[in-house]
């Protein structure tokens, strides 16, 4: 449940109506607003049947939160999540936020010749894998720890903060060193030992719904990860599977809007994966920007022909400019902005962009 306070409540009468929730037991889990604060409350709530609730002093309402997830609903805070990553960037804001790159780390030539292409177009997130979930065991299953120093590197040379998979708890806190945002791959959104390890880490998250997850599960995924103590995570639509075959999955746009109305948390899109072409790309990023997304994760490499990994997927500089360019026309119908983030004028001005 949340208790709705007064706005005229002390932070007395606050700590007080917390220390009596969590004497009955529960946990308690506080967002301030800037004319309300709401207390949530997590746990067995047939406990609080004995507290007079609403004669605490600053108590204003109480409503109950009938869904599964608490921390991750949109009831349970009173702003959306704004997600930052690294230094500069952040998700879920008034303006969208690109991030790309290509699927796999090949080599440093590829990744820093990426790298300013994507951030000359405007993208503001590099995306990179370093351990790749291939289907096939016999496939490229990418460079893990070497990647994840090229990503660093990277990094530091064009201040483009990084983002890649994590696919093994024994690996997280080699990653959460590297990256400044930890993807959770399709097929690992029910790992739980994964996501609850993931919890522990400061560093924010990029949760990709399952091949066949519905959206409440994405979110009891989320839920995982913010019960073990990190709220820090950003959901992303990747296509499902359906019975349709002339895309690799089906961008399901519709829940978009679904988990904006569900969920305080900014939600992405990648269109990459989700059609499987990147003649789609295009097409389903602007879709997903007209549905309300807060960004888009794109695919892109110097030569798509010569890719280790998702080749067919990828756009080539050229054809990522374009759609960029094209993105802002969608944010503006969307009553959002898409514009070249003032720190990259600065990086231009200084010389390094
Ligand atoms: C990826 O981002 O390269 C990837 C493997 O994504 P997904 O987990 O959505 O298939
Ligand atoms: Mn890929």
């Amino acid at each position: 449940m949340i208790i709705i306070t007064r706005p005229d409540i002390t932070d007395a009468q606050l700590d007080h109506l917390r220390e009596r929730i969590e004497a009955a037991g529960l946990h308690t889990h506080l967002s301030r607003g800037e004319h309300r604060t709401i207390v949530g409350c997590i746990g067995d709530e047939a406990r609080l049947e004995e507290l007079p609730l609403r004669s605490i002093p600053g108590v204003e309402s109480i409503l109950p939160i009938l869904k599964p997830y608490k921390l991750a609903s949109r009831e349970f805070v009173v702003n959306r999540t704004v997600v930052r990553v690294g230094e500069h960037a952040s998700i879920g804001g008034h303006d969208l936020t690109i991030i790309a790159g290509p699927c796999s780390v090949e080599n440093r030539a590829m990744l820093m010749e990426t790298a300013v292409a994507v951030r000359s177009s405007g993208a503001t997130i590099l995306r990179g894998g370093a351990f790749k979930p291939r289907s096939s065991p016999y496939s490229f299953q990418g460079l893990g720890r070497e990647a994840l120093e090229l990503l660093a590197a990277v990094r530091a040379e064009t201040r483009l903060p990084v983002v890649t998979e994590v696919l093994d708890t024994r690996d997280v806190d080699l990653v959460a060193e590297h990256a400044d945002m930890l993807q959770v791959g399709a097929r690992n959104m029910q790992n739980y030992a994964l996501l609850a390890e993931l919890g522990r880490v400061q560093r924010p998250i990029l949760l990709k719904r399952g091949l066949s997850a519905t959206i409440s599960e994405l979110l009891m995924a989320a839920e995982y990860i913010m019960a073990n103590g990190n709220h820090q995570i950003v959901l992303c639509e990747r296509g499902i599977r359906t019975f349709e075959r002339a895309t690799r999955n089906t961008l399901d746009v519709s829940a978009i809007p679904v988990l904006k109305r569900e969920s305080h948390l900014p939600v992405i899109v990648d269109p990459s994966h989700a059609g499987g072409d990147a003649k789609l790309v295009a097409p389903l990023a602007y879709a997903a920007i007209a549905a309300g997304a807060d960004g888009l994760i794109v695919e892109v490499h110097p030569n798509p022909e010569d890719a280790l990994s998702d080749g067919d997927q990828s756009l080539d500089f050229k054809a990522f400019a374009s759609m960029m360019s094209r993105i802002p026309a969608f944010a503006i119908a969307a009553e959002r902005s898409f514009q070249a983030p003032s720190w990259r004028e600065a990086l231009v001005g200084a010389g390094i962009a």
